[in-house]
């Protein structure tokens, strides 16, 4: 089963994200960005659903260490947003993130399908490196 962490400050998000993925994925929750960095750094998850609007380290600066970090630069990263936050998705990947979904999650479809996209890609770039 592929592991997804889910960095999110908001408790129901966190739940509501669980319950949306638990059949299908491993979840694996961090409250705050520097909980997050020092988990996933010992246990690297496959996919990240990253909040953007973090209390202290936001989503942007989780992001940006990230890509520092020789273990999980190459991470897919899909940011979490608040519908008002929302811009073009232009934005979100000139940011270096590999997608976003925007909250409140209405449609768990759309969430699902950003993921197994995530997944995908992140497949195929790790096929073409081996080869
Ligand atoms: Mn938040």
């Amino acid at each position: 089963m592929k592991k997804i962490a889910v960095v999110e400050d908001n408790p129901d998000n966190r739940l509501l994200v669980q319950a949306i993925l638990e059949d299908l994925y491993e979840v694996v929750e961090y409250e705050t960005g520097p909980e997050a960095l020092e988990g996933m750094e010992n246990d690297p998850p496959d996919l990240v659903l990253l909040d953007i609007s973090l209390p202290g380290m936001d989503g942007a600066e989780v992001l940006r260490r990230l890509r520092e970090s020789p273990r999980l630069k190459t991470l897919p990263v899909v940011a979490l947003t608040a519908h008002a936050m929302a811009g073009d998705r232009e934005k979100y990947l000139k940011a270096g993130f590999d997608d976003y979904v925007t909250k409140p999650i209405l449609d768990e479809g759309i969430l699902l399908e950003v993921i197994a996209s995530g997944l995908k890609h992140s497949a195929q770039a790790e096929a073409g490196e081996s080869n």
